[in-house]
């Protein structure tokens, strides 16, 4: 620059210099040779610097258009980009923008310098875009934020803004980079939602359902809670096929979806199984309106391969926060009620019962307090002793499991074993019944005490598929109890179901020597076709019909009828719950001679039992 203005300088110079020869001569028409000479070498110099001129020209020129070239290279990859760029002045007008960023806001780039940006981002989220604006404005940060576009069909987009420093202090403007989010939001979708109807799914529902909790707390209103089931939608799979069965799911959601309000969700667990969760309610009547809704829309036909096709639904239904639970354990409720609806025949509502649930937890507390009380060795077998009435001989007894609770004292069988036998736990427990008895037996025969042992099974248990081969290995580590000393009480009504299998593996523990009895007969209603197939060696007549035989004319009909069918199926048949010398009189004068009852003996710890054994004596009254 400075150079120009020298050489500018020698120019002008050079001039005024040759027309100062040119007026002299012009004046005194004979100039002298030297000014001559010298107006020649000025104009010869005029002429190179002339020359110098243009070529300096030509060397900018070129400058100019290889700068021009690299910004059209820079500009083409800024337009190449798929992130739109724009900068943005400080009234939040466009003054660039790149191709990328024109067509997400749908306009041609000329057209949209000078407007403001905001005005293309929707309603719904162009709040956010201000605050996000206004904040990198005034801090001159950097900020980011998700915003969706006004154009129909326009990606989400996450905008980055960067604010331009200005003098005040405050932002002049801001750079900003538009990135298509579609993909991820896709992405987001399919982790959050079902494939097939498009409803959220489980993730998803229990967000929206900790959203509405915590929504239903601020303006104490109610929200429901609805688990539905279809209660025929299986056929539709098996007689039309799955894609058939898929579409109708499809419809069921969208009939769902219109039947509750806009900031309801309706989500899909898997299967035909449904959520609904029905915020702001002011009550149950508010929910059943909905609830009667939706069993109504299901009910009109679906048309499969053009057949209508019936379809009905069972829903549980929990209200919180009257059920205050967590959201896993209100999934749980409803579910359970909606179980519950289907027991009742299906097509209908039911509304979660609290305490029932109490009582369900009250179970799983006290299960799990029988398990650590197995592991701390809290139970103890306690003997009661039956004896042969008519000849005043100590047959046997029968092993009951007591428990020695640390803080409940000792609690009898009928306290918890109801509990055990419905579970799992039957089968530990069963276990070490087993065990336990049969070391007792060979601590007894080891004094020289022979005395054959009978033990409770669970149906649970005597179930399990290795049954016999835990009995065999039991009965091998304790080789000096001889298998004919044990026998195992099953109740009549645990082998009702399962007659054919009990059966055989009555069989299968009698060919170890192990004997059977059927315990607290009279209370099952056994066919006599089934008992007459069931190779039992024993048949223990229920207490509550002994217990009442002496004024109840019904009960000693049982027990009469009880001792009948003993003899018709040859086997062995005792009497429990033999409380006074009376009943035993009378048990002896009908024909049976064994007995089990307080009249003998209460239930003992096997310490007392030899001593026992060798002092008992029949009373008179049953002597022969
Ligand atoms: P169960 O096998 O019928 O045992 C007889 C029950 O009648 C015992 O009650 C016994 O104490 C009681 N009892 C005996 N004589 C009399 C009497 O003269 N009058 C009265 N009122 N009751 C008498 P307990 O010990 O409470 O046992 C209840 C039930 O628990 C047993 O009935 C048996 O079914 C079950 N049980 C006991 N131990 C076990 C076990 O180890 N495993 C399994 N699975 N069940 C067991
Ligand atoms: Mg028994
Ligand atoms: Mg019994």
């Amino acid at each position: 620059m400075k150079k120009d203005q020298s050489l500018s300088w020698n120019k002008a110079g050079l001039r005024r210099r040759a027309e100062t020869v040119i007026k002299q001569r012009m004046l005194h028409r004979n100039p002298p040779l030297s000014n001559v000479s010298e107006a020649l070498w000025l104009i010869h110099e005029l002429q190179v610097h002339q020359l110098e001129l243009e070529l300096r020209n030509q060397v900018l020129q070129e400058t100019r258009q290889q700068l021009e070239q690299r910004l059209k290279r820079y500009t083409d990859l800024y337009d190449f980009a798929p992130v739109g760029y724009a900068t943005l002045a400080r009234d939040g007008t466009i003054r660039e923008i790149n191709l990328a960023g024109a067509t997400f806001l749908g306009l041609e780039r000329t057209r949209l310098i000078g407007r403001r940006l905001a005005s293309f981002i929707s309603t719904d989220t162009s709040p956010i875009f201000n605050a996000f604006f206004d904040k990198m404005l005034v801090n001159v940060t950097k900020e980011s934020c998700e915003v969706a576009l006004a154009l129909d069909g326009a990606p989400p987009c996450h905008l980055q803004l960067e604010g331009i420093g200005g003098t005040s202090g405050k932002g002049n403007g801001c750079r900003i980079a538009m990135v298509d989010i579609s993909a991820r939001k896709h992405m987001e979708h399919l982790a959050y939602h079902d494939a097939l109807t498009l409803l959220p799914n489980r993730f998803l529902l229990v967000d929206r359902l900790q959203q509405a909790m915590a929504q239903v707390q601020r303006d104490n209103k109610r929200l429901a809670i609805c688990c539905l089931d279809l209660d025929n939608f299986k056929p539709i799979n098996d007689t039309y096929g799955h894609k058939w069965g898929d579409q109708v799911l499809i419809e069921v959601a969208q009939r769902l979806k219109e039947c509750v309000r806009t900031g309801d969700t309706v989500a899909r667990l898997g299967g035909d199984e449904f959520i609904l969760l029905l915020g702001e309610l002011t009550g149950i009547e508010e929910c059943e309106q909905v609830i009667v809704r939706v069993l109504t829309a299901l009910q009109a036909p679906f048309i499969v391969i053009d057949q209508p096709v019936q379809l009905k639904a069972s829903l549980g239904i929990t209200l919180y926060p009257d059920d205050n639970a967590d959201p896993d354990t209100l999934l749980r409720h409803v579910d359970q009620a909606m179980y519950a609806a289907k027991q009742a025949g299906g097509h209908r509502y039911r509304w979660f019962d609290t305490g029932l649930d109490h009582r369900a937890r009250d179970y799983r507390a006290l299960l799990q307090e029988i398990r650590s009380g197995l592991e701390s060795k809290e139970f103890r077998l306690y003997y009661q002793p039956k004896v042969d009435m008519r000849r005043g001989v100590v047959t046997g007894a029968e092993a009951l499991i007591y428990w020695q609770h640390p803080q409940k004292g000792l609690l009898s069988p009928a306290r918890f074993i109801s509990a055990i036998d419905t579970s799992e736990l039957a089968c530990a427990v069963g276990q070490w019944v087993l065990n336990e008895a049969l070391r007792q037996m060979t601590v007894w025969v080891a004094h020289g005490l022979h005395l054959p042992v009978s033990i409770n099974l669970s149906g649970h248990y005597f179930l399990q598929a290795d049954f016999i081969t835990q009995l065999r290995t039991l009965l091998a580590n304790y080789p000096t109890v001889p298998p004919d000393d044990l026998e195992l009480e099953i109740l009549e009504t645990a082998i009702l179901e399962n007659m054919t299998e009990v059966s055989s593996l009555i069989t299968g523990c009698q060919e170890l020597g192990v004997s059977f009895a059927l315990d607290d007969f009279g209370t099952g209603y056994s066919s006599l076709t089934y008992l007459k197939h069931l190779p039992v060696n024993l048949l223990k007549i229920d207490q509550s019909f002994v217990r009442d035989m002496l004024a109840d004319a019904d009960a000693l009909a049982i027990v009469k009828g009880v001792i009948g069918l003993s003899a018709a199926f040859r086997c062995k048949v005792i009497a429990e719950g033999v409380e006074t010398v009376e009943h035993g009189r009378q048990l002896l004068g009908l024909g049976c001679e064994f007995a089990q009852g307080y009249a003998i003996a209460r239930p003992m710890l096997p310490e007392h039992i030899p001593g026992w054994v060798s002092g008992w004596a029949s009373p008179d009254e049953w002597a022969a």
